[in-house]
């Protein structure tokens, strides 16, 4: 039969991108080719099978290319984080240091009730700044993070050491 290829062999690597001396992992080549796709999303629900999840975050942008197929397959509400200032309601915020500059995130205030139990997903972890802002704001919400899932994680930049106390999952490393 056909050789399986793995989800690392659909990504593309760019050098000194978006910034001199940054190796940008490119998920679009993921995303287009539908056998990579389809990879990465069984992965995904495969590596949180089995747990407890009332609804699911995806961090702007590229979060928001997996998080809505895992909420539509899983039958659960999507929530997004967003840059400050797109989002049209009441918000909490929360800023985070990331591996090249400073951001704040935002997530409507009214985004799930207290007690919920939140996946949170984006493609990357790098220093793992932006998922402990999203962690800090789902908390401040009275929510639970049951875990984070990442497809790739740039092991180097010990994003993990930053969400230590929390489930982590990622499917490839750099
Ligand atoms: P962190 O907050 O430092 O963990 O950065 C994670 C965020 O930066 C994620 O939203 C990623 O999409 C983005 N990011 C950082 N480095 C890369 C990369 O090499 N490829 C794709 N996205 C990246």
């Amino acid at each position: 039969g056909p050789v399986k290829r793995t989800l690392e062999s659909y990504y593309t690597t760019i050098e000194d991108f978006p910034a001199e001396g940054i190796l940008f992992r490119d998920i679009t080549s993921v995303l287009g080719d539908a056998d990579g796709f389809k990879l990465a999303i069984d992965e995904m629900l495969k590596a949180i099978e089995g747990e407890a999840i009332d609804v699911i975050i995806g961090i702007e942008a590229r979060g928001f290319m997996f998080a809505p197929v895992l909420a539509y397959e899983l039958g659960k509400p999507f929530v997004p984080v967003r840059k400050a200032g797109k989002l049209p309601r009441e918000t909490v915020s929360a800023t985070c240091t990331l591996e090249y500059g400073e951001a704040t995130i935002e997530m409507h205030a009214d985004a799930f009730p207290p007690g919920s139990k939140v996946l949170i997903v984006d493609d990357l972890i790098a220093t793992g700044g932006t998922a402990k802002a999203t962690a800090q704001m789902v908390e401040e919400l009275g929510g639970v993070v049951s875990s984070f899932l990442f497809v790739s994680e740039l092991t180097y930049l010990n994003g993990r050491d930053l969400l230590e106390g929390y489930k982590v999952h990622s499917l490839v490393t750099f």
